[in-house]
């Protein structure tokens, strides 16, 4: 009986993992193929009319997505662990963790399909920004297949600054409400999670 699940635990485990390196390939190779398909957004630059509808997302996961942690990321694996707990408690699902990562989208900006690439920031960061998060989504089905979050140095152990980006990371939009997580604006911002649960998959 036991083993019995053990097994199925481990075939499960296996193909989630075969599902994952089969989506990382096939991004890719759409990627490289017809990269018209595939939309780079600012998520921050993209505003909603309608506050009163509560907060939007423009896109969606379909694996549950890895995190790399890039060596030279302003995160410590407690801030990050703290971060993707406020998530999964909405019901969200991540893949694997890899810290003090050198592979993928750390190295280069055009690999790191499947996952969500956390960084420190690069040559596109604007200023006043804290964070900014680019998602490439499938510009047909609103699937996000790739994501990167670059933060400031100096507010990597802030609070609620990871949570956000991973917001925009899981497809969420800025939403401009006192003391909630999506407001854009760190100090009008709070930890509010109102209308960022998973179920609420409605897509603009
Ligand atoms: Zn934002």
């Amino acid at each position: 009986m036991i083993l019995g699940l053990l097994k199925n635990i481990m075939t499960k485990t296996i193909l989630n993992k075969f599902y994952i390196f089969f989506f990382i390939t096939s991004c890719t190779a759409l990627a490289a193929v017809t990269e018209y398909k595939i939309n780079k957004i600012l998520q921050s630059a993209e505003k909603i009319n309608v506050i009163s509808k509560g907060p939007t997302k423009n896109g969606r996961w379909a694996v549950e997505p890895n995190i790399y942690v890039c060596k030279n990321a302003p995160i410590s694996q407690h801030r990050l662990e703290r971060a993707l707990d406020y998530w999964k408690k909405l019901g969200y699902k991540f893949g694997d963790v890899f810290y003090n990562d050198e592979s993928f989208g750390c190295i280069n900006e055009r690999l790191g399909y499947g996952g969500i690439t956390i960084d420190l920031i690069g040559q596109k960061f604007k200023e006043p920004n804290i964070g900014m998060t680019w998602n490439w989504r499938h510009n047909e089905t609103n699937e996000i297949v790739k994501s990167r979050i670059e933060i400031k140095n100096s507010w990597g152990g802030s609070p609620r600054v990871l949570e956000h980006e991973l917001g925009h990371a899981l497809g969420w939009l800025d939403f401009k409400k006192r003391n909630h997580l999506m407001n854009h604006n760190w100090i009008e911002g709070g930890s509010e999670s109102r209308g960022l649960e998973y179920k609420n998959e409605y897509i603009k």
